[in-house]
């Protein structure tokens, strides 16, 4: 089981290999191969800190120094999917309702506003 923050899944969709720090690049890869290693893998939908939080070097005490924009994206990416905290689903399951809810109506910027990383998921679809 993996817990993950919602907008997450928008962050693993477009990991090229960059991120806050090596920690954080390393931890993140190893959480996408044990995502992507089965087709029945399961995540649950967290608010606060997630897997990937926990080796980010913005986390103190739980808390991500970014602020509430990351609280934003999640919320954004909830109500796009038709989803809530706490809800547990296959990881295959969560990446669909991302593609079609998110990425393929073109929704990116409506969830990410702000986001220091937005350019590279942008430049991936030019
Ligand atoms: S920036 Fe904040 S939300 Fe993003 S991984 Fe780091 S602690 Fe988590």
């Amino acid at each position: 089981m993996i817990y993950l923050r919602p907008h997450h899944g928008l962050c693993i969709h477009h990991f090229i290999g960059k991120g806050y720090s090596d920690t954080f690049i390393s931890n993140m890869k190893n959480i996408i191969n044990k995502l992507e290693s089965s087709d029945t893998s399961i995540i649950t939908l967290v608010s606060g800190g997630d897997n990937i939080c926990s080796s980010c070097p913005n986390n103190k005490d739980d808390k991500c120094l970014s602020g509430q924009k990351p609280d934003y994206y999640d919320m954004a990416c909830l109500e796009l999917c038709g989803l809530n905290f706490g809800d547990t689903l296959y990881w295959e399951e969560f990446k669909k309702k991302i593609q079609t809810s998110i990425l393929e109506p073109n929704k990116l910027k409506e969830v990410c506003i702000n986001c220091e990383w937005l350019y590279i998921c942008e430049n991936l679809y030019k």
